[in-house]
């Protein structure tokens, strides 16, 4: 059986954090920290939730705070597969944990709402990148090889699949709502100790 000693401690290690009510800005560094030792090994993730899809990208629940206070997520990217342009009206900590991922990221113009191209950052293995409304909250990712799949562990400070968010027109900059939900119907059981 995998070992998700990893996730478990991660997970207690978040907890842990909220429950100082830090702000963003000091919470997003720490979490950082104990992200990039969760994605420095990869066996801990059990193949339930890290397996591609040939139809679209996947999103599987890993744990979700019972307070809704932050969530971990696995995204399995196949060969190719990429995310519409998108927001997360709350922060995300996003650690690679196999392949490489290419994010770019967008503002809305004020004035006519049409999106202005930023950035493209490419992340490797170990690498970690951040999101939310006070750093740049527009993106739009994809997997970044051709041939394999690509795993990234994503945080994010609400339970990401309930939230109502915004998918945007590349053309016109024009947002519609969305509440992406899970791939997944459970969760990995991090409390059998008996291992
Ligand atoms: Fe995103």
């Amino acid at each position: 059986m995998t070992d998700l000693a990893p996730l478990r401690d991660f997970v207690i290690a978040v907890t842990r954090l909220l429950s100082d009510q830090p702000t963003e800005r000091a919470l997003l560094p720490v979490v950082a920290d104990h992200l990039r030792r969760l994605v420095a090994s990869d066996t801990w993730l059990p193949d339930a939730w890290s397996t591609a899809s040939s139809e679209q990208y996947c999103q599987y629940l890993l744990h979700c705070d019972p307070l809704e206070r932050f969530c971990v997520v696995s995204f399995v990217w196949g060969p190719g597969q990429s995310t519409p342009i998108h927001d997360h009206r709350t922060w995300g900590v996003i650690g690679m944990l196999r392949g490489r991922e290419r994010s770019t990221r967008y503002q809305r113009d004020r004035n006519t709402g049409r999106l202005i191209e930023g950035e493209t950052k490419e992340l490797l293995t170990g690498d970690i990148e951040f999101v939310s409304p006070r750093l740049g909250d527009i993106h739009r990712v994809c997997n970044a090889q051709d041939r394999e799949p690509s795993i990234s562990v994503h945080v994010y400070g609400a339970n990401i699949g309930a939230v109502k968010r915004h998918l945007f027109d590349p053309q016109t900059g024009a947002p519609g709502e969305f509440i992406s939900g899970y791939t997944s119907a459970s969760v990995p059981n991090l409390w059998d100790r008996s291992g």
